[in-house]
């Protein structure tokens, strides 16, 4: 947060955002199920300019044993930035920032997979972003859950992710990059359509309780679009193209 660019006009007097998008309107999404044959699920996604391939493995034997539950099976997410996935090259070590999408994406996931069903097991999810733009968590979140599906792990719905948050004074859905810098608040979002279910809410910035609200609802609404893009992206691959 905070005025990187203060001469940038982040809505003009039409309310056309800095790229040229309406308040509501989200960017471009593309999802792609499978497309790595060494995993037994995958997805790609195009969020706007983010680019993200997901490969899920499992489920499998946990080594060492003694990180294995008798219970219940265990979801392992790793979220990983390529060096030359942003303008100034990342360094390849493992960031805090890293460690902790990985966490909330994980915890995220948790609610979706019927990880009872597979006791003693791991499930191991692996996020890398090829090119990042603002928002990489919503979209490696939304394509995990279809590297999951596709990978036939028993779940309970798919989590679809976006992010609303406050621009110019306005509440706007699918905050980028630019916006995520100079704007007020981003608010990334992740829901389960089907169940109704919020499982990811982080927030940074500032908004009144009126202005939360109302980016709760614009993000989860935003959540259905991406919700039918997921859906879309496996009945692509199992059942051929849909044009609807
Ligand atoms: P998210 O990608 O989920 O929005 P952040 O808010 O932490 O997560 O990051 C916003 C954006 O900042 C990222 O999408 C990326 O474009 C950029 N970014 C993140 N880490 C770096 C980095 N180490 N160097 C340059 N840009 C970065």
């Amino acid at each position: 947060m905070g005025g990187r660019d203060a001469t940038m006009v982040l809505l003009d007097e039409n309310g056309i955002r800095c790229d040229g998008r309406k308040i509501d309107e989200p960017r471009r999404i593309m999802i792609k199920a499978g497309g790595l044959k060494n995993a037994d699920g995958s997805a790609y996604i195009e969020f706007g300019d983010n680019k993200i391939l997901v490969g899920v493995f499992g489920p499998r034997d946990v080594h060492p044993k003694h990180m294995s539950n008798t219970d219940t099976g265990i979801l392992r997410v790793r979220y990983h930035m390529e060096p030359f996935s942003v303008t100034e090259r990342k360094n390849p070590a493992p960031s805090r920032r890293e460690i902790e999408i990985s966490k909330v994406i994980k915890e995220a996931l948790e609610p979706a997979v019927m990880l009872e069903k597979f006791p003693r097991t791991a499930v191991d999810v692996f996020i890398e972003v090829l090119q990042a733009d603002g928002g990489t968590r919503c979209a490696a979140l939304t394509a995990a859950s279809v590297a999951l599906a596709d990978a036939g792990i028993p779940m309970r719905d798919m989590v679809a992710a976006i992010a609303a948050g406050k621009v110019a004074d306005t509440i706007v859905l699918d905050v980028n990059n630019e916006e995520d810098q100079a704007g007020q608040a981003d608010m990334p979002i992740g829901y389960m359509p089907s169940l109704k279910k919020i499982t990811l809410l982080q927030l940074d910035g500032i908004l009144t309780p009126e202005e939360y609200k109302k980016c709760v609802s614009v993000g989860v609404e935003g959540c259905k679009i991406v919700y039918e893009l997921q859906k879309k992206a496996l009945h692509n691959k199992y059942f051929g193209n849909r044009d609807d």
